[in-house]
């Protein structure tokens, strides 16, 4: 029964450990689906905005590129100026990023803005892509960092192109503007939940544009960042996670270089944020299980008690039945034996006399009946008491057995003080080594007996045999035992007299 309870906790903790294990399992994949599918996403988004601002990079400096061309063949009059300012009037609207153009003469005096009165006296020398173009001969466009207008503190990337004079000097600069507002907005479109963000950045890590917008990110060098440190190094397109050294926010990042321009666009997701669905979907997971095991636990826990309860009936009823039959053993020991000697009793005598009377007449063997009275035992009473009579009846009835050896003999108390034994395949011989023996011992025992002749106990024994031959019923055989015993008597006691009237 335990063996069954230690199979069913085995089965249990087998099935709940599966299915604990599989929906961890689970779990754990629907977690690296779901990351996995924040990168694919993200690096999606980081090839259309990529694509978008390369567009328009590439967009302004065609522009730029036309207008510098004008400016080197038709020069930088007043004229010339004019023209091109109706130019880029016309061409404006065909390009909605862009929010005014700018020629710059030689030392930095706007010569012409495209949409904006100019202010008196404005002088870009100072300004960052002005003095490269100063600087540096090469015919490249540039992208400048974002600053504010000087017109209406707007933030703008310039994208700007110098021109020649016709001895190939520096003759100044043609800058686009392109207003930061306008990436704003595209980026605000796109979802990327509050712990989220977007940015176009220079390779050499200075932002450029940033959403959600932060006026300190402008311009900002974020160099520093893993991106730029580590995975930019030996990849133009990837992902990666890390913690934000700025806001302590673990994010997801997809990040991607231009082909052709120094730009870097990145697309980040906070990573608690992007695996949010799939906390919620494994909550419930686990409550499903949690449920499940508990259920199978309350099965397991049902089903064992159910088990013992059973195997506590089965051991009661066990119990119970052994009881009885040590009481049916104790009522038929009861039923058989005499209570005072413990000799078989006369019930029993009776049953088996019959029965070996039975067998020697089958058989053709002989059976012998030994009847043994104690003589003068009224005297016996009478001189010591009833209880010592009674104490004298069971020390007889011991040394009596002690004389029986083969296992079919038995010796019964007869009745009163008087025994029978009977002796199975003996004659009258062997019945008589047997009385001779018991009369023996008695003798040797002498138990103090002054009402008898002898001064100690002694019995008289009558002897009877049924040869097998002679059909013998029992009432008959102890008949002719009991007249024996009768002759022993009436020749003087203490002896055994054998009945050889058939023998
Ligand atoms: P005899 O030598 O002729 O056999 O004389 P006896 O006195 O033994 O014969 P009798 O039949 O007159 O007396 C038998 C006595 O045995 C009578 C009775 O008190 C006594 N007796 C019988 N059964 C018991 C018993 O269970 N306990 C005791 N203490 N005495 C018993
Ligand atoms: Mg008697
Ligand atoms: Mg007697």
């Amino acid at each position: 029964m335990k063996r069954d309870i230690h199979l069913v906790v085995l089965l249990l903790s087998v099935i709940g450990c599966s299915l604990a294990s599989l929906t961890l399992w689970k779990v754990m994949a629907s977690r690296e689906r779901a990351l996995e599918d924040v990168n694919v996403h993200g690096l999606n988004l980081t090839q259309a905005l990529s694509t978008y601002s390369e567009g328009i990079v590439r967009q302004s400096s065609m522009l730029l590129l036309g207008l510098v061309e004008r400016l080197e063949t038709e020069g930088a009059g007043p004229g010339q100026i004019e023209r091109l300012s109706q130019l880029v009037k016309r061409q404006q609207p065909l390009m909605p990023p862009m929010s005014g153009i700018t020629i710059y003469a030689r030392d930095g005096r706007w010569l012409m803005s495209s949409n904006r009165p100019m202010p008196d006296g404005a002088n870009s020398s100072d300004r960052a892509f002005f003095i490269h173009h100063r600087d540096d001969p090469s015919r490249d466009p540039f992208i400048g960092l974002p600053i504010r207008s000087r017109v209406n503190q707007e933030w703008v990337i310039t994208i700007s192109r110098r021109f020649n004079d016709e001895h190939g000097e520096f003759a100044g600069v043609v800058a686009m503007t392109l207003g930061v507002e306008n990436f704003l907005q595209l980026f605000g479109k796109l979802d990327v939940g509050h712990e989220g963000a977007i940015g176009l950045a220079y390779t050499d890590g200075s932002m450029l544009v940033r959403y959600p917008f932060r006026e300190q990110d402008m311009g900002r060098n974020f160099s520093k960042s893993p991106i730029f440190t580590k995975y930019l190094v030996d990849q133009s397109a990837g992902t990666a996670s890390f913690t934000s050294s700025l806001d302590g926010v673990e994010r997801l990042y997809a990040f991607r270089k231009s082909d052709k321009l120094p730009l870097v666009t990145t697309v980040a997701l906070g990573k608690q944020e992007a695996l949010s669905a799939w906390r919620l979907e494994a909550l419930l997971s686990s409550l499903v299980v949690a449920a499940l095991l508990a259920l199978i636990g309350a099965i397991g826990w049902l089903l064992i008690r159910a088990m013992s309860r059973r195997s506590a009936i089965e051991n009661e009823l066990r119990l119970t039945q052994q009881q009885l039959l040590d009481s049916n053993q104790r009522l038929e020991s009861l039923a058989m034996h005499d209570a005072l000697t413990g000799l078989a009793n006369r019930r029993c005598f009776d049953e088996a006399l019959t029965q070996e009377v039975r067998t020697a007449h089958r058989n053709g063997t002989t059976l012998a009946l030994l009847m043994i009275d104690i003589d003068h035992f009224k005297r016996y009473n009478d001189t010591y008491g009833h209880p010592a009579g009674d104490a004298c009846l069971q020390q007889i009835a011991t040394l009596l057995s002690s004389c029986i050896r083969r296992p079919r003999d038995l010796l019964a108390r007869y009745g009163g003080e008087e025994m029978a034994v009977i002796l199975p395949d003996t004659d009258n011989d062997g019945a008589a080594v047997v009385a001779r023996l018991m009369l023996q011992h008695l003798a040797l025992q002498a138990i103090p007996h002054q009402g008898s002749p002898f001064g100690h106990v002694t019995a008289s024994i009558g002897i009877a045999c049924a040869d097998g031959t002679v059909l013998d019923t029992p009432p008959s055989l102890i008949e002719r035992a009991d007249q024996a015993l009768y002759i022993a008597k009436q020749a003087g006691r203490n002896r055994l007299h054998v009945d050889r009237a058939k023998a």
